[in-house]
């Protein structure tokens, strides 16, 4: 942490942190990672909501941001809590938004756990696209038309931190899964800005060039970022969280319009 603070002052800089699993709170030190590293920016929560309310009543720094993720396949254990867990969230000024796991072959639970939230929270639900995991260029899973309608017509409030600018100079907010849904996210010879200011840090404190892992940085004890931007070698950019990072198409790039996607 000494070092990521170093770096965040150095540069005169400001942090923004996921903290992802697995399930983070089950990490014991994770209280003392929040209050250690909130002062220098935002430091976001991605949690399956699974933790009774007394776990999060007794933090002594809240999170800048919780995303609760929900699972279809292990819903039902957490139902009740989820809407007291949100109230909870933003009574306390935490910014919350919930990634909703769509999958196609659960569409009736997905649809359950939508309609079971508070209706003040449906505002803040992110359909989220699924990948298979199982092989390398990660295609979208089967979804019919019915699904990828919900996907794509569902409006939320949740503040867009990225916009993205086509070929025609329109521009619009990102929509990570949208984009995913269309089969829109596919950057293989792009400049990335994966390294540049964006890194991802694994348990064992290794440090990647986005949450795709397209280049190894080192450790977090000697890892350097990237001065210039990346050519991505993935077939597929499959993390929204690495889809809103900064990249253009460098057969297109026009003066005037850089870089496509912007943060
Ligand atoms: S997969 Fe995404 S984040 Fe990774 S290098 Fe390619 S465009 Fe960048």
């Amino acid at each position: 942490m000494a070092r990521v603070i170093n770096i965040v002052e150095t540069k005169n800089i400001k942090l923004c942190i996921d903290i992802a699993g697995g399930e983070p709170t089950i990490v014991e030190y994770l209280p003392t990672i929040i209050a250690k590293l909130k002062p220098y920016g935002k430091i976001n929560l991605i949690t399956n909501g699974t933790r009774s309310l007394s776990w999060w009543e007794n933090l002594s720094v809240l999170p800048s941001g919780v995303i609760i993720t929900l699972h279809p396949e292990y819903y039902d254990k957490k139902k009740l809590r989820i809407n007291d867990l949100a109230h909870f969230l933003v009574d306390n000024h935490v910014s919350v938004s919930f990634n909703l796991m769509c999958q196609p072959d659960r569409w009736e639970t997905t649809m359950s756990i939508f309609e079971d939230l508070d209706n003040q929270f449906k505002k803040l639900v992110i359909p989220k696209v699924i990948n298979n995991q199982d092989v390398y260029d990660r295609p979208i899973a089967g979804y019919t038309q019915e699904h990828l309608d919900f996907i794509n017509s569902h409006t939320n409030e949740v503040p867009p931190d990225s916009t993205v600018t086509y070929d025609d100079y329109s521009v619009n907010n990102l929509n990570a899964n949208r984009i995913m849904s269309k089969n829109q996210h596919q950057f293989k010879g792009w400049s990335c800005a994966a390294g540049v200011n964006a890194i991802c840090v694994k348990e064992n404190g290794n440090v990647y060039a986005g949450i795709c892992n397209s280049k190894n940085l080192g450790t977090m004890s000697n890892f350097k970022l990237l001065d210039e931007y990346i050519t991505c070698p993935r077939p597929s950019c499959t993390c929204p969280g690495d889809i809103k990072l900064s990249k253009y198409n460098p057969m297109v790039r026009r003066t005037g319009i850089e870089p496509i996607f912007t943060v």
